[in-house]
């Protein structure tokens, strides 16, 4: 009997998204004019090849299998070789990368991929957090943040508001375009997340006017200026909150529990042997300087045979016993951007902190954001290709993935990710001669 690989989405596949990006990358205009041996599509997609690869460098390539993949799979016509893609990628502002993002989402929902992503009433629940991927004492560039330590000696570094759609219940992540932090936002730390992140709440609806989100941050965020923001957009959100942060609103609670205000409740999971233990409380004031500033505020207890942990978030959404469980379990999915996208970017072979080259201008972030467009497309497998989910849960981890994929990249010409895909999942038919066994 035939073998039959498993069916996957064809406008959601590797093949197709990766056709997509690279049209989008065509429409970016090259600064360099028309007379240019090598396009700056074709740049954009070999970095965008090296980081889906997870290839150390573009040198790592054996030149003369390897350029026929990347023609035939990443649609490159010329590989520069990586200084001179470093050379034409560093002046490119990396604001030109957006609509590539968006038009990958679209994709995504076009394909009714994202309906998978939907939580409570149709909306899709945003995280957003800053992380730092980049950290040199002498490496610098225009872009770099910079610190001044006492000693007199600086400290340079790249971070970046990352956002993505995470549920509780899927593993697979969906990034959006990160905002870069710059140096204008300011020099604490609480200052430079809070202007990308009005930034990027801008950029988010201009990109995505319709789609109802649940923005889901750390405490940092929960502070008025930002929940207005938040609101004007039409965004909802779950921000976590802590006493030692918001003692005006753990005053409160604590007097709307004396006055008799507060509801409790209280789920079983006996097969799991936990609690789920609430506390909520409908309409305070954020704190007394912004007693304008109305959220609805959960406080929940998890226990288990051996450990309770303990967790606090305000809410614009109306909290009832109805919806305290599902609106504890987006809050704690907040966790995945930190895990499921931050930490399989810097562990799980995508180097995010390795440094390919920093350039003088914009090289550092144009990498960056091409990395997370090439984990745009990887996620999109995880979630939806089930070639993809097939041949990962064969192979057992994503190292050992990319490693397998990447060492018959090298070796096999290959028509297409999905044809190395099964390769991966089937093995290959070598046409070495059939040598004829002693079986004696
Ligand atoms: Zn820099």
């Amino acid at each position: 009997m035939a073998i039959v690989a498993p069916k996957e989405r064809k406008h959601l596949s590797a093949d197709a998204l990766f056709h997509l990006v690279r049209n989008g990358f065509a429409t970016i205009p090259d600064a360099r004019g028309e007379d240019v041996d090598i396009s700056l599509t074709d740049a954009l997609m070999s970095a965008c090849a090296m980081f889906s690869l997870k290839a150390p460098s573009l040198l790592a390539f054996d030149k003369e299998r390897a350029e026929g993949n990347l023609h035939t799979i990443y649609g490159i016509a010329r590989v520069p070789c990586d200084t001179y893609m470093r050379a034409i990628l560093d002046p490119v502002s990396p604001k030109v990368l957006r609509p590539v993002f968006k038009s990958v989402c679209r994709q995504l929902q076009r394909g009714k991929a994202l309906e998978a992503m939907t939580f409570l009433d149709g909306h899709y629940v945003l995280a957003l957090d800053g992380t730092a991927y980049f950290s040199s004492k002498t490496i610098h560039c225009a872009s770099c943040l910079h610190k001044v330590h006492r000693n007199g000696s600086m400290t340079y570094d790249h971070q970046m508001l990352g956002a993505a759609m995470i549920h509780p219940d899927l593993r697979a992540v969906i990034p959006l375009m990160p905002e870069p932090i710059v140096r204008h936002d300011g020099t604490a730390k609480n200052a430079c997340e809070r202007n990308a992140a009005k930034r990027f709440i801008v950029k988010l609806r201009q990109d995505h006017p319709h789609l109802k989100f649940i923005i889901t941050e750390d405490s940092l965020s929960a502070h008025a200026p930002h929940i207005e923001t938040l609101h004007a957009h039409g965004l909802h959100d779950i921000l976590g909150v802590k006493a030692g942060d918001h003692p005006s609103l753990f005053q409160q609670v604590q007097a709307a529990e004396h006055a008799g205000r507060v509801t409790y409740y209280e789920r079983h999971d006996r097969a799991a042997g936990v609690v789920h233990r609430f506390r909520f409380v409908n309409d305070m004031p954020l704190n007394a300087s912004n007693a304008a500033v109305r959220v609805n505020c959960i406080e929940y207890w998890e226990i288990g045979a051996d450990k309770i942990q303990h967790f606090s978030w305000v809410t614009d959404l109306r909290v009832s016993k109805r919806n305290v469980y599902q609106l504890m379990r987006g809050g704690r999915a907040r966790w995945k951007i930190a895990n499921e996208t931050f930490n399989t970017l810097k562990n799980q072979g995508y180097n995010f902190e390795h440094n390919y080259g920093h350039g003088e201008q914009h090289l550092s972030v144009v990498f960056a954001m091409l990395m997370m467009l090439a984990f745009l497309v990887d996620q999109t497998q995880q979630l939806c290709c089930a070639l993809f989910q097939a041949v990962w849960a064969q192979l057992g981890s994503k190292r050992r993935l990319w490693e397998r994929m990447r060492a018959l990249f090298y070796d096999y010409a290959f028509a297409s990710m999905r044809q190395l895909f099964e390769a991966l999942l089937y093995g290959f038919k070598k046409s070495s001669p059939i040598v004829a066994m002693d079986s004696s």
